[in-house]
């Protein structure tokens, strides 16, 4: 693997959160650039709500290309930004930071990845109906992406828990913002699941259910994957849920969340650079 070329001209790119000595990302995207020949380095900060602020200004002073923003961080981290982009401010979280001409501006990339990896496996978003799982941090931002991409209708199934009433509240203003119909559903009634995965195009799971350890679990049943349903789990460990296997067993486009991952990463490196990340290559060296 190519190494970087460290010199006075090297740029940086920041991973804010806490904790974040668990990522992957500085490896990753720090080859990623190095295999671009690009000058620039990827490292992680742990940085606190408390912190953002002065992270946010020491970034644009340092003449840092950007940043990945992640947990506690991403709700709070826009107030502190010069502009945000109609995804971000949507969903009111940003995961991805770029500074240009000394202006913060936030993005997320977590919905775009989601959807540009149904693209790519050659699932049409405009006009589909869309049966999601889960209303989460990566479940929302997946429901605001594909509703600004004018897909026709999302029934979206959650616990009636303690979030209900927030969740509520979200679909509400993404339905109203993007002129979308967006039905909430509990998520204890597969039938109701049933009724609506059998009308919809896309069934997607953005819970955790089906993640290593317990990749036995999988929410939709068998009788919902039909003819033309396109499916798209989140969870990349394993590389192949229990749901992705169903839909493949079924003939059925299968979208795993390794793509999702990979395609996120490249919006970002997009976003800070204008390069077009080699994602065969970054899946061959840290995935395979
Ligand atoms: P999150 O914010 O905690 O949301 C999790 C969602 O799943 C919530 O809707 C939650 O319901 C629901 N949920 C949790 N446990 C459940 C269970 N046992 N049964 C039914 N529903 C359950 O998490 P997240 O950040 O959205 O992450 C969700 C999944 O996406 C994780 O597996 C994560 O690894 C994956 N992810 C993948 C990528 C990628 O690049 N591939 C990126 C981000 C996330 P309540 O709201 O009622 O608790």
């Amino acid at each position: 693997m190519n190494q970087p070329n460290i010199t006075g001209h090297t740029k940086l790119i920041g991973l804010l959160g806490h904790p974040v000595d668990h990522s992957m990302s500085p490896a990753m995207h720090t080859a990623s650039y190095a295999h671009m020949g690009e000058d620039i380095v990827y490292l992680s900060f742990d940085v606190e709500p408390e912190g953002l602020e002065a992270a946010v200004e020491g970034m644009k002073i340092m003449g840092f290309v950007g940043a990945n923003v992640t947990m506690p961080c991403k709700t709070f981290v826009g107030q502190y930004l010069d502009e945000l982009t109609p995804a971000a401010e949507l969903m009111g979280a940003v995961n991805t930071v770029a500074i240009r001409d000394g202006k913060a501006i936030g993005h997320n990339t977590d919905g775009a990845g989601f959807v540009k990896n149904l693209e790519n496996n050659g699932v049409a978003i405009e006009g589909a109906h869309v049966t999601l799982i889960g209303c989460g941090g990566a479940g929302s931002a997946i429901m605001t992406q594909l509703a600004l991409d004018k897909v026709a209708h999302i029934d979206v199934f959650n616990a009636k828990d303690q979030f209900w009433n927030a969740t509520m509240a979200r679909v509400a203003t993404v339905a109203e913002k993007t002129n979308t119909p967006i039905d909430l559903h509990d998520l204890a009634d597969l039938e109701d699941m049933k009724s609506c995965a059998l009308k919809s195009t896309i069934l997607i799971n953005a819970t955790p259910v089906g993640m290593a350890p317990n990749t036995e679990g999988c929410i939709p049943t068998e009788d919902m994957l039909h003819e033309g349903l396109a499916v798209g789990d989140t969870v990349y460990n394993p590389r192949e849920t229990k749901l992705i296997k169903m839909a493949k067993d079924k003939g059925l486009v299968a979208c795993g969340g390794l793509g999702m991952l990979l395609q996120q990463a490249a919006l970002g490196e997009e976003f800070w650079t204008g390069s077009k990340m080699d994602t065969k290559f970054i899946e061959d060296s840290f995935y395979n």
